[in-house]
């Protein structure tokens, strides 16, 4: 099931997530619908909190990258679901990159980050894995990380990149950006 994605300004953005239980109700499906939104969305990675359910748990499958000019690593194999994770070490000389967000829709900025990580996950199956990761792959997995700390890529940039992107932040959050994919914005009012 598509879900709608959550837009920059909704607090679940701001959370610092939960531990994920493996009794979570419908935890299948979430990761289904997790991975149906994401491709719906031309995304490659989604967090929990994006879809507006404040747990640590995120998914990814970067193949759909593989196309486009500014990408040269091969990211066809490279699609997990990482539950619980613990980013254990950040490596390596900082490198810049044009990243983007489905919840902050039309703002894309560099972003200057660790280029190798070694992470502790669960998976699906809630079997603890280890794994390090390089170059883009890292990448994507620090800006989910992100997500489920409560942190938006556009909290690494400039305070002067800042303010050139406040007028279109502002749209975003109330909901005057265009998009391809459902959305829900969040109005503030509480009933
Ligand atoms: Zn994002």
């Amino acid at each position: 099931m598509i879900l709608p994605i959550v837009l920059y300004g909704d607090p679940v953005l701001r959370k610092k997530a939960e531990i994920v239980s493996p009794d979570f109700p419908q935890i299948k499906e979430l990761i289904i619908s997790m991975f149906e939104t994401m491709y719906g969305a031309q995304g490659v990675g989604i967090a929990a909190p994006q879809v507006g359910i404040p747990i640590r748990m995120f998914v990814i499958d970067a193949a759909g990258m593989n196309d486009r000019p500014e990408n040269i690593e091969d990211l066809t194999n490279f699609k997990r679901i990482f539950i619980n994770p613990i980013i254990n070490s950040e490596e390596g000389e900082k490198w810049s990159f044009e990243e983007g967000c489905l919840s902050i829709p039309g703002i894309r900025e560099e972003v200057i980050r660790y280029p190798q990580i070694n992470i502790t996950y669960q998976n699906e199956k809630f079997e603890t894995l280890n794994e390090s990761f390089i170059g883009l792959k890292a990448r994507i997995i620090q800006h989910e990380y992100d997500h489920i700390e409560g942190i938006l890529f556009t909290d690494h940039i400039s305070s002067l990149r800042k303010q050139l992107n406040k007028t279109k932040m502002n749209r975003i959050q109330k909901g005057e950006m265009e998009t391809d994919y459902p959305v829900k914005v969040y109005s503030g009012r509480k009933r």
